[in-house]
C-alpha cells in the first residue's frame, strides 16, 4: 500500500463559518475524518503546516512547503497538499520550480465549498487527490480539482464560485478522474532524483496595463523591485502616447539591472510581440523577455526562482527560456 503525506495549509476546504466570514479551522486529521474511504487507497500521515486563507500565503510559505517535502521525500510515495483555491495556481507554479523533476506526485487540491457543508466539492477533490498521489504514472507538481489533473505550471483559477474553478492554460489536462478511475492522457517527464531549490527573490511585481497607464507607475515599480512583469494587451504591445517615455523608462530599468518580462492579460494562446508595430518596438530593448505561452502565475514563480540564484542578465535569460515542467513550449 502506498504511503502518502498530507500537508494542511488551510483554505475553504478546511473552513467553517465565523461571525467574520468563512475562515480555516479544521486540521488535516479532521479533514480526513470526512473521507474515511481513502484509507482503502493508501496509508496516510498528516501534518498541519499552517492554517491560512490562501490570500495570506506568501513566497515564504512556498519555501516552507518545499522544505517539508524535501525533508520527507524519501519517506513517502506521494504528497497531498490541501490549499485555498485563490492562490493555489501560484503555489503550484512556485513548487514546480522549487522541486524540479520529482517522480513522486505532489498534488494540490482544495474546494469551493467547505468540507462540513451539506453540498461540497471537498470530499470528491480530496479523494481524487489521494488517488492521483498514489499513481505510478503521474509525476511532479499537479493540481487535482473537479475531476481534472492539471500540470502545476499550467493552472489558473478561472471561476470564483462554481466547482470547475481551474483551467489548464495553453496545455492539455494530463488526466481526468471518472467513476473513481484515473484516465491519463499524458505522462510528464521526471528526473532520476528531484532537484530542490531553497531560495526565492520575492521582489517581483506585476503590472496589468490599462488604457492610459502612466509611465511614472512603471518607473516606481521598477525602482522598488528586481523584476517587473508587464501584462500587456492581446499578443503584446507597449503604449507610446507619452512619446517614447514608456520604452525609455523600461530601458532605464534594464540599465539598472532590473528584469522586465512582457506577457499578455489574455488567458489563452500567449504573446507574440512580433505581430504589431506596438509590440515590435520592444526590439529597441532586446533585453526584455517575453512570456509567450507561459501563464502569469508561472512567470511569477519562475522569476522568483531564477532571481534567487543569479542577478546576471545572460543567465536570467537562459534560465527563463529553459523549459521547466513544460511551462513554456513556444519560445522561438
Ligand atoms: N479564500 C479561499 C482561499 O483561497 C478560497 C478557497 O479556498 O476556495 O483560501
Amino acid at each position: 500500500m502506498k504511503h502518502i503525506l498530507m500537508i494542511g495549509t488551510g483554505g475553504t476546504i478546511a473552513s467553517g463559518r465565523s461571525t467574520e466570514g468563512l475562515m480555516p479551522e479544521l486540521s488535516t486529521d479532521q479533514l480526513l475524518a470526512f473521507v474515511p474511504a481513502v484509507s482503502s487507497l493508501c496509508s496516510i500521515d498528516s501534518i498541519q503546516l499552517f492554517s491560512l486563507d490562501s490570500t495570506d500565503i506568501c513566497p515564504a510559505h512556498w519555501l516552507l512547503l518545499a522544505r517539508q517535502i524535501r525533508a520527507q521525500y524519501d519517506r513517502y510515495d506521494g504528497f497531498v497538499i490541501a490549499h485555498g483555491t485563490d492562490t493555489m495556481a501560484y503555489t503550484a507554479a512556485a513548487l514546480s520550480y522549487l522541486i524540479r523533476g520529482a517522480r513522486k506526485p505532489i498534488v494540490l487540491t482544495g474546494a469551493q465549498k467547505p468540507i462540513s457543508f451539506d453540498s461540497t466539492d471537498s470530499k470528491v477533490n480530496l479523494t481524487d487527490a489521494f488517488r492521483c498521489a498514489c499513481s505510478d504514472t503521474l509525476h511532479g507538481v499537479l493540481i487535482v480539482f473537479n475531476g481534472k489533473v492539471i500540470l502545476g505550471t499550467r493552472a489558473r483559477k478561472t471561476r470564483t464560485k462554481s466547482y470547475e474553478a481551474f483551467s489548464s492554460i495553453n496545455y492539455p489536462y494530463l488526466a481526468v478522474l471518472q467513476d473513481d478511475c484515473l484516465l491519463q492522457y499524458i505522462e510528464n517527464a521526471f528526473l532520476p532524483e528531484p532537484l530542490f531549490s531553497d531560495r526565492l527573490d520575492d521582489r517581483v511585481a506585476l503590472l496589468k496595463l490599462i488604457p492610459g497607464v502612466r509611465t511614472d507607475l512603471v518607473k516606481y515599480m521598477l525602482q522598488e523591485n528586481d523584476a517587473l512583469i508587464l501584462e500587456s494587451f492581446g499578443v503584446g504591445g507597449i503604449p507610446s502616447y507619452q512619446g517614447t517615455q514608456f520604452l525609455d523608462v523600461l530601458n532605464e530599468g534594464l540599465d539598472q539591472g532590473k528584469t522586465v518580462v512582457l506577457t499578455t492579460q489574455v488567458a489563452n494562446e500567449g504573446s507574440n510581440v512580433g505581430v504589431y508595430q506596438v509590440g515590435r518596438r520592444l526590439r529597441a530593448c532586446p533585453q526584455i523577455l517575453e512570456a509567450f505561452d507561459m501563464t502569469t502565475e508561472a512567470v511569477v514563480g519562475k522569476l522568483m526562482w531564477i532571481l534567487g540564484q543569479t542577478a546576471d542578465p545572460a543567465q536570467i535569460r537562459a534560465l527563463f527560456y529553459t523549459p521547466v515542467a513544460n511551462d513554456i513550449l513556444n519560445y522561438k
